[in-house]
Protein backbone atom coordinates (compact mmCIF):
# COMPACT_ATOMS: atom_id res chain seq x y z
CA UNK A 1 0.00 0.00 0.00
CA UNK A 2 1.49 3.09 -1.26
CA UNK A 3 0.83 7.10 -0.80
CA UNK A 4 1.39 9.22 -3.31
CA UNK A 5 2.35 12.82 -3.04
CA UNK A 6 1.60 15.90 -5.84
CA UNK A 7 1.96 19.34 -5.79
CA UNK A 8 1.50 20.70 -8.80
CA UNK A 9 -0.49 19.32 -11.76
CA UNK A 10 -0.10 21.53 -14.72
CA UNK A 11 2.50 23.08 -16.91
CA UNK A 12 5.26 25.34 -14.73
CA UNK A 13 5.40 28.91 -15.42
CA UNK A 14 9.01 29.71 -17.36
CA UNK A 15 10.10 31.47 -14.58
CA UNK A 16 9.47 28.78 -11.93
CA UNK A 17 11.96 27.09 -10.23
CA UNK A 18 11.76 23.09 -8.26
CA UNK A 19 9.82 22.49 -11.88
CA UNK A 20 9.41 18.84 -11.17
CA UNK A 21 7.28 19.20 -8.54
CA UNK A 22 4.27 19.91 -11.23
CA UNK A 23 3.19 16.80 -13.08
CA UNK A 24 1.94 17.51 -16.70
CA UNK A 25 -2.01 16.79 -16.54
CA UNK A 26 -1.84 14.33 -19.19
CA UNK A 27 1.00 12.77 -17.49
CA UNK A 28 -0.92 12.89 -14.63
CA UNK A 29 -3.86 11.37 -16.16
CA UNK A 30 -1.97 8.67 -18.00
CA UNK A 31 -0.84 7.69 -14.47
CA UNK A 32 -4.10 6.96 -13.03
CA UNK A 33 -4.88 5.11 -16.21
CA UNK A 34 -1.78 2.71 -16.13
CA UNK A 35 -2.30 2.16 -12.00
CA UNK A 36 -6.13 1.28 -13.14
CA UNK A 37 -4.84 -1.34 -15.56
CA UNK A 38 -2.74 -2.85 -13.35
CA UNK A 39 -5.34 -3.39 -10.71
CA UNK A 40 -4.46 -0.86 -8.40
CA UNK A 41 -7.56 0.38 -6.03
CA UNK A 42 -7.43 3.80 -4.96
CA UNK A 43 -8.13 4.16 -1.26
CA UNK A 44 -9.52 6.81 1.71
CA UNK A 45 -7.40 7.64 4.57
CA UNK A 46 -9.40 5.08 6.22
CA UNK A 47 -8.56 2.49 4.45
CA UNK A 48 -5.01 2.97 6.10
CA UNK A 49 -6.37 1.61 9.30
CA UNK A 50 -7.40 -1.05 8.09
CA UNK A 51 -5.23 -2.92 6.71
CA UNK A 52 -2.02 -1.79 5.26
CA UNK A 53 -1.64 -4.61 2.60
CA UNK A 54 -2.44 -4.89 -1.02
CA UNK A 55 -2.58 -3.30 -4.40
CA UNK A 56 -3.96 0.07 -2.88
CA UNK A 57 -2.71 3.73 -3.67
CA UNK A 58 -3.85 6.94 -1.82
CA UNK A 59 -3.09 9.89 -3.62
CA UNK A 60 -2.81 12.73 -1.69
CA UNK A 61 -2.40 16.58 -2.71
CA UNK A 62 -0.09 18.93 -0.91
CA UNK A 63 -0.75 22.93 -0.82
CA UNK A 64 -4.26 23.04 -2.53
CA UNK A 65 -3.37 24.42 -5.33
CA UNK A 66 -6.06 26.07 -7.55
CA UNK A 67 -4.15 24.07 -10.45
CA UNK A 68 -5.71 20.79 -8.51
CA UNK A 69 -9.01 22.11 -9.22
CA UNK A 70 -8.69 22.90 -13.01
CA UNK A 71 -6.74 20.01 -13.87
CA UNK A 72 -7.22 17.26 -11.43
CA UNK A 73 -10.44 17.19 -10.10
CA UNK A 74 -12.27 16.80 -13.61
CA UNK A 75 -10.49 13.73 -13.96
CA UNK A 76 -10.70 12.28 -10.61
CA UNK A 77 -14.21 13.09 -10.50
CA UNK A 78 -14.97 11.65 -13.67
CA UNK A 79 -13.25 8.49 -13.00
CA UNK A 80 -15.15 8.09 -9.62
CA UNK A 81 -11.02 8.44 -8.17
CA UNK A 82 -11.11 9.51 -4.09
CA UNK A 83 -8.17 11.78 -3.27
CA UNK A 84 -6.87 13.30 0.01
CA UNK A 85 -6.27 17.54 -0.53
CA UNK A 86 -3.66 19.03 2.29
CA UNK A 87 -4.83 22.64 3.25
CA UNK A 88 -2.98 25.32 4.81
CA UNK A 89 -5.73 26.50 6.52
CA UNK A 90 -4.81 30.05 7.03
CA UNK A 91 -4.29 30.84 3.78
CA UNK A 92 -7.17 29.78 1.66
CA UNK A 93 -8.14 31.93 -1.42
CA UNK A 94 -4.58 33.09 -1.11
CA UNK A 95 -1.34 31.97 -3.00
CA UNK A 96 1.92 30.22 -1.81
CA UNK A 97 2.99 32.64 0.70
CA UNK A 98 5.53 30.58 2.96
CA UNK A 99 7.85 30.17 -0.47
CA UNK A 100 6.97 32.13 -3.53
CA UNK A 101 9.92 34.70 -3.36
CA UNK A 102 12.46 31.32 -3.07
CA UNK A 103 10.24 29.75 -6.04
CA UNK A 104 10.06 33.04 -8.00
CA UNK A 105 6.37 32.23 -8.89
CA UNK A 106 3.33 32.87 -7.05
CA UNK A 107 0.46 29.89 -6.85
CA UNK A 108 -3.12 30.69 -6.21
CA UNK A 109 -4.53 28.25 -3.60
CA UNK A 110 -8.52 26.97 -4.01
CA UNK A 111 -10.88 29.22 -2.16
CA UNK A 112 -13.46 27.89 0.76
CA UNK A 113 -16.35 27.58 -2.27
CA UNK A 114 -13.62 25.40 -4.41
CA UNK A 115 -13.41 23.20 -1.22
CA UNK A 116 -16.83 23.01 -0.17
CA UNK A 117 -17.27 21.50 -3.83
CA UNK A 118 -14.32 19.25 -3.22
CA UNK A 119 -15.92 17.65 0.04
CA UNK A 120 -19.24 17.40 -2.37
CA UNK A 121 -17.55 15.38 -4.36
CA UNK A 122 -16.34 12.62 -2.00
CA UNK A 123 -12.66 14.68 -1.92
CA UNK A 124 -11.00 14.12 1.73
CA UNK A 125 -9.26 17.17 3.05
CA UNK A 126 -6.33 17.32 5.10
CA UNK A 127 -4.48 20.01 7.47
CA UNK A 128 -1.53 21.48 6.18
CA UNK A 129 -1.38 23.76 9.27
CA UNK A 130 -2.37 26.90 9.00
CA UNK A 131 0.64 29.03 7.59
CA UNK A 132 2.89 25.72 6.59
CA UNK A 133 6.16 27.36 8.90
CA UNK A 134 8.58 24.66 9.94
CA UNK A 135 6.76 23.34 12.83
CA UNK A 136 10.16 22.21 14.89
CA UNK A 137 11.53 25.49 14.34
CA UNK A 138 8.74 27.49 15.96
CA UNK A 139 7.87 28.10 19.66
CA UNK A 140 5.67 25.10 20.96
CA UNK A 141 2.71 27.15 21.73
CA UNK A 142 2.85 28.73 17.93
CA UNK A 143 3.39 25.15 16.39
CA UNK A 144 0.34 23.82 18.51
CA UNK A 145 -1.77 26.57 17.13
CA UNK A 146 -0.94 25.71 13.83
CA UNK A 147 -2.15 22.38 13.86
CA UNK A 148 -4.78 22.75 16.89
CA UNK A 149 -6.58 26.16 14.82
CA UNK A 150 -5.77 24.69 11.37
CA UNK A 151 -7.90 21.63 12.21
CA UNK A 152 -10.96 23.41 13.84
CA UNK A 153 -11.13 26.19 10.95
CA UNK A 154 -11.36 23.20 8.61
CA UNK A 155 -13.74 21.39 10.04
CA UNK A 156 -16.15 24.22 10.97
CA UNK A 157 -15.94 25.79 7.31
CA UNK A 158 -16.38 22.40 5.47
CA UNK A 159 -18.62 20.74 8.09
CA UNK A 160 -16.28 17.76 7.74
CA UNK A 161 -14.28 15.94 9.91
CA UNK A 162 -10.50 16.19 9.65
CA UNK A 163 -8.50 13.22 10.49
CA UNK A 164 -5.29 13.68 8.14
CA UNK A 165 -2.43 15.78 8.74
CA UNK A 166 0.83 16.67 6.23
CA UNK A 167 3.94 18.82 7.76
CA UNK A 168 5.12 21.23 5.87
CA UNK A 169 8.37 20.29 4.27
CA UNK A 170 7.97 17.13 5.99
CA UNK A 171 9.44 18.80 9.15
CA UNK A 172 8.78 17.46 11.97
CA UNK A 173 10.32 15.87 15.58
CA UNK A 174 9.29 13.80 18.44
CA UNK A 175 7.48 16.77 19.95
CA UNK A 176 5.40 17.98 16.85
CA UNK A 177 4.42 14.50 16.29
CA UNK A 178 2.97 14.29 19.63
CA UNK A 179 1.33 17.32 18.96
CA UNK A 180 -0.90 16.04 16.06
CA UNK A 181 -1.48 13.11 17.69
CA UNK A 182 -2.88 15.00 20.72
CA UNK A 183 -4.99 17.49 18.77
CA UNK A 184 -7.27 14.71 17.63
CA UNK A 185 -5.96 13.39 14.38
CA UNK A 186 -5.80 10.07 13.27
CA UNK A 187 -2.81 9.93 11.06
CA UNK A 188 0.04 11.98 9.74
CA UNK A 189 2.59 12.16 6.56
CA UNK A 190 5.62 12.66 6.03
CA UNK A 191 8.01 13.12 3.27
CA UNK A 192 10.37 10.22 4.11
CA UNK A 193 10.11 8.03 0.97
CA UNK A 194 8.36 4.39 1.53
CA UNK A 195 5.29 2.76 1.47
CA UNK A 196 2.88 2.35 4.32
CA UNK A 197 4.34 -1.10 6.09
CA UNK A 198 7.56 0.82 5.92
CA UNK A 199 6.41 3.58 8.29
CA UNK A 200 7.13 3.63 12.11
CA UNK A 201 3.21 4.52 13.37
CA UNK A 202 0.41 6.37 11.96
CA UNK A 203 2.01 9.62 12.38
CA UNK A 204 4.83 9.27 10.48
CA UNK A 205 3.09 7.63 7.07
CA UNK A 206 5.91 8.01 4.50
CA UNK A 207 4.61 8.44 1.11
CA UNK A 208 6.14 8.51 -2.35
CA UNK A 209 7.05 12.09 -4.39
CA UNK A 210 5.35 12.20 -7.86
CA UNK A 211 8.02 14.24 -10.06
CA UNK A 212 7.27 15.64 -13.10
CA UNK A 213 10.47 14.15 -15.07
CA UNK A 214 9.19 11.23 -13.66
CA UNK A 215 8.66 9.19 -17.31
CA UNK A 216 5.53 6.57 -16.89
CA UNK A 217 8.10 3.57 -16.28
CA UNK A 218 9.65 5.27 -13.50
CA UNK A 219 6.49 6.28 -11.87
CA UNK A 220 4.97 2.41 -11.97
CA UNK A 221 8.67 1.38 -10.95
CA UNK A 222 8.37 3.58 -7.68
CA UNK A 223 4.65 2.75 -6.74
CA UNK A 224 5.18 -0.89 -7.76
CA UNK A 225 7.99 -1.60 -5.57
ZN1 LIG B 1 3.34 21.95 1.54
Amino acid sequence: MKVLTYHNIGTPPKSAKLKTLYVKPQDFRKQIKALKLLGYEFLRSDDLLKSPKGRGVLLTFDDAYLDFWENAFPFLKQEGIPALVFVPAGLVGRFNEWDYQKLMVKKTLMDWQHLRELVSAGIEIGSHSLTHPYLSQIPKETARREIEDSKKILEDKLGVEVKTFCYPYGDYNQEVRDMVAEAGYLMAFTTKHGSVLESPNLFEIRRITVFGNDFLPKFLFKVVL
